[in-house]
């Protein structure tokens, strides 16, 4: 049986390739599984334009590609296959992917959450070029435009509230004709001269993927089942997110939400297990905190290790 590895990171999106580029510089030669999404949320979208560093801006994918290869750069080790157990009471620690078993002294979870889609082909088609999940990170692109947010929850509130800093209009498509979200959020989106309401509607389709960019979405009325184009040049899909946990479940404490409970930096309700990025946050949801965070991982991980006694007995 090989010995344990210092760290094993699981989830490659910008909190754990931070995390591992961390830990490979503190010469702890992290393990990073990448899982199915690999690259994370990031793979999904065109340009960003909120890195610093990047003052023109770079794809999400070059993006995801130049952490990849920093973190390669001193020596991380990576493998493409998803983890299907993990057992974190376990001294060492116990990751399984389908065609392995890995061990090690300390485990960082990245696995990041998803975005909630409404399922329909044209979404998956045109996000990234019209759709997004993510006003924050697109809202500046729809400068002057007519856009939509779907959803009725805080999400939807707070993204097209937000939005209209930028689009002329904005419409809210909720699927009922009571919102989800708390007042002071409704309220603020109803004072808001330049929200419009698609209430007790559902979107059908969005136009045009033979265009590739959103064009207008096809909306359904629930009550009447009538269907009508509406023109719009962007759909913000805001039904919420679901964190990738359910391989913890049971083993860490968990927010009522799903959300991994983190305190004192990346620390989790488990000793040597620390968690970074959008698995434990919902609130920011940036590439930038997320990787923030997975520094904060690393550096939890290296000092967890450096106060082991075998460790202190052979420096
Ligand atoms: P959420 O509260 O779960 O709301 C999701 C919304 O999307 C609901 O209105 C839901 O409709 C709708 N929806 C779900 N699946 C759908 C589908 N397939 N098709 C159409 N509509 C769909 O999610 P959230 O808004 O992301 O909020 C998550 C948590 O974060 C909440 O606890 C929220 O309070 C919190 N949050 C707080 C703030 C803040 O305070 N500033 C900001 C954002 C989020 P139904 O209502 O019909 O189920």
């Amino acid at each position: 049986m090989p010995s344990p590895r210092n760290v094993i990171i699981i989830g490659s999106g910008p909190a754990g390739l931070t995390a591992a580029l961390y830990a490979a510089r503190a010469n702890m030669q992290p393990l990073l599984i990448e899982g199915i999404e690999a690259g994370g949320q990031l793979m999904l979208t065109t340009m960003v334009e909120n890195f610093p560093g990047y003052r023109d801006g770079i794809m999400g994918p070059d993006l995801m590609e130049e952490m990849r290869t920093q973190a390669a750069k001193f020596g991380t080790e990576t493998i493409k296959g998803d983890v299907v157990k993990v057992d974190v009471c376990s001294r060492p620690i116990i990751v399984k992917t389908a065609d392995a078993e890995y061990t090690a002294t300390t485990l960082i979870i990245a696995t990041g959450a998803s975005a909630r889609l409404l399922g329909l082909p044209s979404e998956r088609t045109l996000m990234g070029h019209g759709v997004s999940t993510c006003a924050t990170c697109d809202g500046y692109f729809f400068r002057g435009q007519e856009i939509a947010v779907v959803g009725g929850g805080d999400s939807a509130m707070e993204e097209a509230v937000f939005l209209t800093r930028f689009a002329s209009k904005v419409t809210i498509v909720h699927r009922r004709d009571m919102l989800r979200a708390s007042k002071i959020m409704q309220d603020k989106a109803r004072a808001n001269a330049r929200i419009e309401w698609l209430l007790d509607h559902e979107v059908e389709e969005i136009k045009d993927t033979g265009k590739g960019e959103v064009t207008a979405m096809v909306v359904r009325s629930n009550k009447t089942g009538a269907r009508r184009e509406v023109p719009v040049h962007g759909v913000f899909v805001a039904i919420g997110h679901t964190p990738n946990t359910a391989l913890f479940r049971g083993q860490i404490d968990l927010d009522q939400n799903g959300y991994i409970v983190t305190h004192d930096g990346a620390k989790t309700s488990v000793a040597a297990v620390f968690a970074c990025g959008d698995v434990q946050d919902h609130i920011y949801r940036q590439a930038i905190t997320a990787a923030g965070s997975g520094c904060m991982a690393a550096i939890d991980a290296e000092h967890y290790i450096d106060k082991l006694p075998e460790h202190l007995a052979a420096v």
